[in-house]
């Protein structure tokens, strides 16, 4: 047994200090980036937020409205869609935001090979950004799984993780990931931390993981644990190049979601897990035996139309980067410092 002494960090446990800055209003700040993949050689222009492929938050609806933006905003479809249903949403909407989702299983692969040899793909209007998506990105054969698709697809964007440290990140970027997606356990709606005691403070992930992939050309995306727009600003400010969100676009119009009416005569909609319960007996006919669910459910605030809520997202961004004079958002991870916070002034301000 071995303790790490060194302090983790999690989005709570800090603020960005702010900087002198010749900008005068947010609207001069420009949060989108340009990036080059490592394997894929592709290029992506846009605002580098991804809607996590949860039933409710990765729909074909939000990718439709992501898209209508124009801003580059991504999706990462959820698995659950039908091969038909998925082939007839990249022929009609194309697959400029979308990212194709898989895990690891048999019938995840022989749906992505059924789509590789469909007639849109093969008129390169197919799958272009695939995301491998497993809870836990440390064993053997996922990353023997990533090699293998990356050599089948070697033109493809691959994302794929989860993982928290920055060794595992370069076996990963080296196994042929263009982007590593970080985070175990902060997800506002897992149960990881709890079942298992295993997990790392996500802002630390972040920044450890950023380094170690930069280092290599590649790139991380922060999944989980935003919950708030100034959450974003610290991934980004940590070193983030993408964020993935999960529960901030949950409740939606777009959620493809029943709106329940609560005892108190508001409005909500069901937010769940991708391994809770209710998505296991939704997709998989119960919870497996030999798997503890580790995922919760729960009822969030329906909030309308995501494009509000969007604009709220973006503009708290820009804002943040004004504060530290960052007229783009490449410029934010260099001009951020962070202030630890007190356990004592986050209870005073309810960020517990
Ligand atoms: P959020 O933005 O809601 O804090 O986090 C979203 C992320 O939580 C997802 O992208 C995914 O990585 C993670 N997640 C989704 N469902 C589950 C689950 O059932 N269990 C665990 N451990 N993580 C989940």
């Amino acid at each position: 047994m071995r303790i790490e002494e060194d302090v983790k960090l999690d989005f709570k446990d800090v603020l960005i200090r702010p900087k002198r800055s010749t900008l005068s209003s947010r609207k001069e700040v420009d949060v989108s980036r340009e990036y080059v993949f490592k394997w894929s050689e592709r290029k992506f222009k846009g605002v580098p937020i991804i809607a996590a492929n949860m039933d409710s938050v990765g729909t074909m609806e939000m990718a439709r409205v992501f898209a209508a933006t124009g801003q580059g905003l991504g999706v990462a479809l959820h698995k659950h869609y039908s091969l038909e249903q998925l082939i007839e949403f990249y022929e009609k909407n194309g697959n400029e935001n979308v990212w194709y989702s898989i895990g690891v299983s048999e019938k995840d692969e022989e749906k992505l090979d059924a789509f590789l040899s469909s007639d849109i793909q093969k008129q390169g209007q197919g799958i272009d950004k695939l995301c491998i998506d497993v809870a836990n990105g440390y064993s053997e054969p996922f990353v023997e799984f990533v090699r293998r698709i990356r050599s089948k697809l070697p033109d493809v964007t691959i994302m794929a993780g989860n993982v928290v440290t920055g060794e595992m990140v370069e076996e990963l970027v080296l196994s042929g990931a263009d982007i590593v997606k970080v985070g175990i356990g902060p997800g506002s709606v897992c149960t990881t931390r709890k079942m298992t005691g295993v997990g790392y403070p996500q802002l630390s992930a972040i920044i450890e993981c950023a380094d170690a992939a930069h280092g290599l050309k590649g790139f991380v995306c922060a999944d989980g644990g935003c919950a708030v727009p100034g959450d974003i600003a610290k991934a980004f400010g940590g070193g983030a190049d993408f964020v993935m969100l999960g529960g901030m676009l949950a409740g939606h119009d777009q959620s493809e979601g029943k709106i329940i009416k609560g005892k108190d005569g508001k409005q909500y909609m069901a937010f769940y897990g991708m391994s809770s319960s209710t998505a296991m007996e939704k997709h998989a006919g119960g919870v497996a035996e030999y798997r503890a669910s580790e995922g919760k459910t729960v009822q969030v605030p329906y909030r309308g139309d995501v494009r509000d809520s969007l604009q709220d997202i973006l503009g708290g961004l820009r804002s943040a980067c004004t504060y530290v004079g960052a007229v783009t958002l490449k410029e934010l991870s260099k001009r951020t410092t962070f202030v630890r916070v007190t356990q004592q002034l986050n209870t005073i301000f309810g960020n517990d």
